[in-house]
């Protein structure tokens, strides 16, 4: 069979196309649809592929096979092989992935022309593009000037040339001159006295049609750099969002953007301060309740001493802490429940006694719902109900004697 024209190639801004059917067959349940030519572009060269519609019918996904392009549709076409059909991509979309795969070239072209990096691969994404090259490591300084650069050479509106060429040119970037070698003939994209490489995607004609290119970030990874960017379009939405988001905080604040970020600086500085303080308080707090429970909770029982109390509400962490200051004292068992914020139970033996924590904890959670754990002197149960705590409480107080 011949191999699907692409339309693509000879005119990127081509939307509606006409074709003969030359093959429709199910592929493992999907619709497949070969035509003698096409403007979807498949998924390939890190570009994403076209969506849009043939005879109405959606084009879920583009692929190539073998120099064929593979429609893949939502239902099977009724025209037949040997018939017309018509179709058309989705141009919202199609100028997305120009604006992005141009801008890729555009940043590829500045990292080699002014940096001396090479692009290793490419990535389109739904939402970002990302472009790995190799690299020491680069600065924010850097980065910023590589950015500058990548933008005028846009506001320079080059000219984008493509053609296929027999010569083996001096390519800037390798990336498909590979793939493309068995063609014979390499597609070159060519940006006015700027960059020239080997590539089977679909360009802008002019580099002011990719608007803006903004890096978002990258990584130093092992022996490459990961960049992430948006172009176009994308950068523009991404504007916007980040814009109303910035807005949205400094209104909040009641003070300018340019304010927002030591603002929050300062209010993170004082949380720290402040948790810090509380924690302190809420030791000293725990340290009285502990003495508290000495004195008024105490009593005497069969040589032992024991101290219980049902807390309406105290958090499980300071439980644990007040507990803990009572397994101090000499033959001690500390019973303490908490109803609120979370239903628990704690208990604790001083070192000069010898009960089985684990064992009465395990007895408590096969009567009541619940999980737990803890140490040879001190065990902690979360219950799921409130109502369990008083029950639970005077069960571990049996299970002492
Ligand atoms: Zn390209």
């Amino acid at each position: 069979m011949m191999q699907t024209v692409k339309l693509y190639h000879q005119d990127s801004y081509q939307t509606k196309f006409q074709a003969i059917v030359e093959d429709k067959y199910d592929d493992q349940g999907r619709h497949a649809l070969i035509l003698n030519q096409t403007c979807f572009y498949p998924l390939s060269g890190g570009q994403l592929s076209d969506k849009g519609t043939i005879e109405g019918i959606p084009v879920i996904a583009v692929e190539e096979r073998e120099e064929r392009i593979v429609h893949y549709l939502e239902r099977e076409i009724a025209a037949g092989i040997g018939e017309l059909v018509s179709g058309e991509i989705d141009w919202h979309q199609r100028l997305d992935h120009m604006q992005q795969h141009t801008g890729q070239h555009i940043l590829s072209g500045v990292l080699m022309e002014f940096w001396q990096r090479e692009t290793q691969s490419f990535h389109m994404g739904d939402d970002i593009c990302t472009l790995d090259i190799l690299a020491m490591p680069f600065d924010e300084p850097e980065m910023k000037e590589i950015e500058r650069q990548a933008n005028q050479i846009i506001y320079e509106n080059r000219v984008i040339r493509h053609y296929f060429s027999k010569n083996k040119l001096e390519l800037r970037t390798d990336r498909f001159k590979e793939k493309q070698e068995k063609l014979e003939k390499l597609r070159i994209i060519d940006i006015e006295n700027f960059d020239c490489s080997a590539c089977g995607g679909t360009h802008c004609r002019q580099t002011g049609e990719v608007g803006i290119i903004k890096i978002l970030g990258w990584e130093n990874r092992k022996e490459k750099i990961r960049i992430s960017f948006l172009c176009g379009y994308r950068a523009l939405g991404d504007y916007q969002e980040k814009h109303r988001i910035l807005k949205n905080i400094s209104q909040f604040f009641t003070t300018g953007i340019e304010q927002v970020e030591e603002k929050i600086r300062q209010l993170s500085m004082e949380e720290k301060g402040l948790t810090k303080s509380y924690q302190k308080m809420e030791r000293k707090i725990n340290e009285w309740e502990s003495e508290d429970l000495k004195k008024n909770n105490r009593r005497a029982e069969k040589g032992i001493f024991l101290i219980e109390k049902i807390f309406p509400e105290q958090k499980v962490q300071n439980l644990n802490q007040i507990t803990m200051l009572l397994t101090r004292e000499e033959k001690t068992v500390t019973i303490l429940g908490s109803e609120e914020p979370e239903p628990a139970i704690c208990l604790a033996c001083s070192a000069d006694l010898s009960y089985n924590l684990k064992e009465i904890l395990n007895q408590l959670l096969s009567e009541f719902t619940g999980k737990g754990g803890g140490s040879d002197f001190l065990v902690l149960a979360k219950l799921e109900k409130k109502e369990d705590i008083k029950k639970a409480c005077q069960r571990a107080a049996e299970l002492f004697n």
